[in-house]
């Protein structure tokens, strides 16, 4: 085992927290049977005691030790399990007595997956504990997909970052809890879009949204309307004539191809301009690629950031979602950009070395 992993794992057996990546976006570990570590979780994050985290496990064997599946949905979880972990899905099932009340906010129920990312499953298989781990962001704000946005989010609050690159999928996990309906395919309801799409799930059971008796969509405890939200005001447009700009203010376009004659590259004379998808891999390198783009908008000194729709299709749904939170509870902001700029970035997938830094 390399250094880096040694010492993460001696850390989260002292009861400490470290961050480290998983195929999502980095999280911010901590061994989970234990109360006192996951506190420094919720102190070094900011994050409210209301807000669940997700329990990670190194084998699908180990689901009996955090949760309790019931009988009328055993084979669903069998199947949901065997085709996506280690992957992106989250299930949302009946909660173990071994698991302490802080990580599931006293629910009933605990939030499981287990992560694909070689270097977390090290660190958790080693461990010989399921790790709780939130992403490694101060609570609300963009989720971190490299080691430096981790230390720019908590740097000298947590004793640890391990490096591995930045992250292949580039979006936190789907999470869903289950249904089951007697002589059908279940329901799954869907708590937060993600990676796993609405269409994989489908052949499994029916994917609805999660409502309340009065019909209100309802999410994860921790879902937030205004989430993943950069400082700078972040405005979705649906439509190109939906701008309407402000003299003297610096606008940055984020734009889905970034294509020279598209409809909002056009529109306006941009400060700069960052794309999701400048290598036309389309949605799966935009999933990638979403928070490192809006983070450099972010630090680029503008009044506003605008962002141009995708389809919502797909990963497209995972996207728009986190989209229109970062938009939601931000300003409008308005004016008219001066000077020009483009800058795409690099932020595809690469696997590398854990090296503690
Ligand atoms: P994060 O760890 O930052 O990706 O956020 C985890 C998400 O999982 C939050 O939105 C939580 O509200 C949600 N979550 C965790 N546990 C549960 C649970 N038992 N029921 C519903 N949602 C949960
Ligand atoms: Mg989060």
């Amino acid at each position: 085992m390399k250094d880096a992993l040694r010492e993460a794992c001696a850390l989260l057996q002292q009861g400490e927290i470290v961050a480290l990546p998983t195929e999502t976006v980095y999280g911010l570990a901590a061994d989970a049977f234990n109360p006192a570590a996951v506190a420094k979780v919720f102190a070094a994050k900011q994050r409210p005691a209301f807000d669940p985290l997700i329990v990670h496990i190194a084998s699908r064997g180990d689901l009996k030790t955090v949760a309790l599946v019931p009988a009328d949905i055993a084979d669903t979880v069998e199947q949901l399990t065997k085709t996506f972990w280690p992957g992106p899905l989250t299930l949302i099932l009946p909660r173990h007595p071994a698991v302490p009340d802080l990580v599931t906010s006293g629910l009933p129920t605990v939030a499981v997956r287990q992560s694909a990312h070689p270097v977390f499953r090290a660190i958790n298989k080693a461990l010989g504990h399921p790790i709780a781990a939130p992403s490694a962001n101060r609570f609300g704000r963009i989720s971190p997909t490299s080691a430096s946005a981790v230390i720019k989010e908590l740097g000298g609050r947590i004793p640890l970052v391990v490096d591995a690159g930045a992250c292949s999928e580039g979006l936190e996990s789907t999470i869903i809890s289950i249904e089951p309906r007697a002589g059908k395919k279940p329901i799954f309801r869907l708590h937060r879009a993600g990676p796993i799409t609405k269409e994989q799930l489908q052949q499994f059971g029916r994917v609805e949204k999660v409502r309340d008796v009065a019909g209100q969509v309802l999410l994860a405890p921790g879902q937030l309307a205004s989430h993943y939200a950069p400082r700078t005001p972040l405005v979705l447009l649906e439509k190109p004539a939906d701008f309407q700009p402000e003299a003297g203010k610096r606008y940055g376009l984020l734009s889905y191809t970034g294509a020279d004659d598209g409809p909002y590259v056009t529109l306006h004379d941009w400060d700069c301009i960052e794309s999701l998808s400048p290598g036309g891999g389309k949605l799966a390198e935009a999933a990638i690629r979403l928070f490192f783009v809006m983070r450099t908008l972010d630090e680029a000194g503008l009044d506003a950031i605008i962002a141009e729709p995708v389809s919502e299709t797909g990963l497209g749904v995972a996207i728009m979602d986190r989209l229109r939170r970062a938009a939601s509870g931000t300003g409008t902001g308005t004016g008219t950009g001066t000077g020009t700029g483009t800058g795409t970035g690099t932020g595809l997938a690469k696997s590398g070395m854990a090296d503690a830094i």
